[in-house]
């Protein structure tokens, strides 16, 4: 076929905008958002995103610009991950747990020219206001927040989208490579870094989710994880593809998804490893008929932090259909999954928890995972033993950092990208996360994953959430101690859960120390170790 060109006029850029077009012009009376009361199609859905897109380009927006959020999982959140970027623009949705000073870097970092907030954040927006006076603001009063005095000159959402064409012809991407997103890493240490994401990867990411999901025709999908979140794995998108129903949800509540899960019969889900302990604790302590009645399977994905052997057990039990992923903002979100097999269904429970706790393989639009050694780039053996760090290459990586490149360069580097986790990879080629390349705990030469240790405390009945830390040691340099969260109602001594651990860990896994109390998560439900070092810290030199 050398004949043959590449016919590449007929080509269109990949980008996930398509998806929410053809779902309105194919399933324009199914429904495409659920908030309470208010119930949505996807032709109107797809006639307001026009409306946005098109109102942002009257209010000065331009190809390049960044259009920040501040919402938690409202129709408006889920309309700006489609209007923002019709308009050319790159949506920057700003986590709404950070504090304003964090929040106010990063808008003047990003040179952001707009902020689309709900109404709940209006005191936030009042000083982001002060320290950003060209910001234009739009405030989105949706029913359930508190209708609070707006200062003049600021736009409210429904007016902004009256001001818009509902026809609009918005702007494709001229190069896949054009950004659609940016979002901010947590930044633990240092200023957190503008994590650029293109057209191309979340068009990949949305279908990754589809294909590797399973995700089926019109699923209902309840919005447990923030859309702020890497927006929210790229399932907005991935939603879109199915022409499904997305099921609003402003803030994570037991007793309210749980209700949610029957009354709209969600069939799909996604969280952090605590918000699906949360929903298990919250069934089993319901003794009600929940279970008996949810008749429909519920597909429950969990990513952003490992889910302990313990957790997948109790969820399996209770019917859900779990999977598990695993990724970093950097990725997309989810880049790799734990891919069941058929044969797993025939093992016993533990070895088939074991099985899925591991990350598994790459998502197959993504390609290119392996865990190699660091400095010399050589793959580890598949002995389920050695230690490398796991990289990236394919499609789901970053562009690289916004404004910053010796970080981009130090990510990327020699053509891979460098999760800072390290992994092992099993002779069946899945791969397993022994610990961050900051958390794992070096005892006398030896390596110790702090999550081989936390996995043994949750086969504790009493112990809801722990961390494993390293604690610094004169004899063997560091130690592993452990902060443990009971469970609602549970109660245990340090004592017991040492002589519990006996059986389960090697000696020098052991935890030298336990310690009782609530710990400090990040607003995905990852729990905030750099905190914990710093107690141990001061305790020692207290
Ligand atoms: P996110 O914002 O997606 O949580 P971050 O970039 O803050 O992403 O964190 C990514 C990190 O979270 C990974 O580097 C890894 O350490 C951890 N992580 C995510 N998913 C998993 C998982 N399934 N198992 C173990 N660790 C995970």
């Amino acid at each position: 076929d050398a004949d043959l060109s590449r016919n590449t006029a007929n080509f269109a850029a990949l980008t996930p905008l398509d998806f929410i077009a053809r779902a309105a012009a194919v399933y324009g009376d199914n429904l495409a958002v659920v908030y309470g009361a208010l119930r949505r199609n996807w032709r109107d859905t797809y006639a307001r995103t026009r409306r946005l897109a098109s109102a942002l380009a009257r209010a000065g927006v331009v190809r390049g610009d960044v259009v920040a959020t501040l919402m938690p999982n409202t129709p408006a959140m889920i309309e700006a991950h489609f209007g923002v970027p019709m308009a050319g623009a790159v949506l920057s949705a700003l986590n709404t747990r950070l504090d304003t000073s964090t929040m106010i870097y990063m808008l003047r970092h990003s040179q952001a020219k707009v902020l689309v907030l709900d109404a709940e954040f209006v005191a936030h927006a009042m000083e982001i206001a002060q320290a950003c006076p060209a910001l234009k603001l739009i405030v989105d009063a949706v029913p359930g927040t508190a209708a609070t005095a707006q200062p003049d000159g600021w736009k409210d959402y429904e007016d902004f989208l009256d001001g818009g064409d509902p026809e609009y012809a918005w702007l494709r991407p001229t190069d896949e490579w054009e950004a659609i997103a940016l979002n901010y890493t947590s930044g633990t240490t240092g200023q957190p870094k503008g994590v650029v994401l293109h057209h191309r990867g979340a068009c990949l990411s949305a279908l990754s989710i589809v294909v590797d999901w399973d995700l089926p025709r019109h699923p209902v999908y309840l919005w447990t994880l923030p859309l702020f979140h890497c927006n929210g794995w790229s399932c907005a998108w991935a939603v879109a593809a199915r022409a499904g129903v997305n099921v609003c949800l402003r803030r994570v509540d037991a007793n309210a998804i749980l209700d949610l899960i029957q009354a709209e019969r969600v069939t799909h889900y996604c969280g952090a490893p605590i918000v699906h302990a949360m929903l298990a604790d919250t069934i089993e302590a319901r003794h009600d008929s929940w279970r008996r009645d949810t008749a429909h399977r519920v597909h429950a994905m969990v990513a952003g932090a490992a889910p302990s052997p313990t957790l997948i057990g109790r969820l399996d039990a209770l019917g859900f259909e779990l999977t598990h992923a695993y990724g970093l903002t950097e990725t997309y979100g989810p880049a790799a999954i734990c891919a069941p097999h058929a044969s797993w269904t025939a093992l016993d429970a533990a070895e088939r928890t074991a099985k899925t706790a591991r990350q598994g393989v790459a998502y197959q639009l993504q390609l290119g995972m392996s865990v190699r050694d660091p400095e010399t780039l050589e793959l580890v053996p598949a002995d389920g033993a050695t230690i490398g760090e796991l990289m990236f290459r394919g499609n789901l990586c970053m562009k690289g950092y916004l404004r910053n490149p010796e970080a981009t360069q130090k990510a990327l580097k020699d053509g891979w990208f460098h999760t800072g986790d390290l992994a092992v990879t099993m002779p069946d080629g899945y791969v397993q996360i022994k610990d961050r390349n900051k958390d794992i705990i070096i005892s006398g030469g030896e390596n110790i994953s702090s999550i081989d240790v936390e996995n043994a405390l949750y086969q504790h009945p009493a112990v809801g959430a722990v961390a494993v830390v390293a604690m610094p040691d004169e004899k063997w340099g560091e130690v592993p101690c452990a902060f443990v969260e009971t469970r609602p109602g549970a109660a245990v001594s340090a004592a017991e859960l040492i002589d519990h651990c006996r059986t389960r860990l090697a000696g020098f896994k052991m935890p030298k120390a336990i310690w009782f109390s609530e710990l400090p998560k990040t607003s995905t439900g990852k729990i905030q170790k750099n905190e914990l070092r710093a107690i141990v810290a001061a305790m020692q030199s207290a």
